[in-house]
């Protein structure tokens, strides 16, 4: 299980954070419903999948609920695809400069913002996201798919990573690989939000689901 935990003031400024959650909940309302029809799957089948209960599931696909980063990771999980695939796509030029005040947007309640900055793509086999934590913000995840790796590079601030059943203070710079199939988390202990890259690599033959 996903453990999200909000403190008082990760919280304040969550609330003052751009917030695109409509965005996200309205594409992954289509994303849904084309990810079921290719498979022929019915709620219920989607659900199990996916590890949540079919009322949630409907919710999410009727876009009645804004799903946190964590209930992204099980759709994702469920219909073996990539969590871009998930989110508002970006068109543009492949050697288009990727501005991540663009395109940062905040999930659900969740103390973090995202920036797909370069989303998933098939014949690569990756995801690159700059992820901004608030302070307070702390995040165990469930294991990804088999064979998930992350890469994770410090930009700004500190941040702490759960990996291989260890915390690991990582200083601007510093980056880690970790496998993003086992238990790992994040969280920032600090009073400052902290920003990151997370590169992440699928296995061959996962993932290969765009709509
Ligand atoms: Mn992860």
């Amino acid at each position: 299980m996903d453990a999200i935990t909000h403190k008082g003031a990760a919280q304040a400024q969550a609330a003052q954070a751009a917030d695109a959650g409509p965005d996200i909940a309205r594409r992954l309302s289509e994303r849904l419903r084309a990810l079921r029809a290719e498979r022929g799957w019915s709620l219920q089948r989607a659900a199990e999948a996916c590890g949540v209960s079919k009322a949630m599931l409907g919710q999410i696909e009727r876009g009645e609920s804004s799903p946190t980063v964590a209930l992204l990771w099980r759709i994702a999980g469920g219909f073996g695809c990539a969590l871009s695939d998930l989110l508002p796509p970006h068109a543009g030029a492949a050697a288009e400069v990727r501005d991540p005040r663009r395109v940062r947007s905040r999930p659900a309640s969740d103390a973090m913002l995202m920036a797909p900055l370069f989303a998933f793509d098939p014949a690569l086999g990756f995801e690159v996201f700059e992820l901004t934590l608030l302070p307070g913000y702390e995040r165990v995840s469930e294991p990804h798919v088999a064979g998930v790796v992350e890469h994770v590079v410090v930009q700004r601030g500190s941040l702490e990573v759960l990996s291989g059943g260890a915390w690991v203070r990582l200083g601007e710079g510093d980056g880690l690989r970790l496998a993003g199939d086992r238990e790992h988390g994040y969280r920032n202990p600090g009073g400052a939000p902290v920003v990151f890259l997370d590169l992440i690599h699928y296995p061959r033959g996962r993932a290969a689901v765009r709509g």
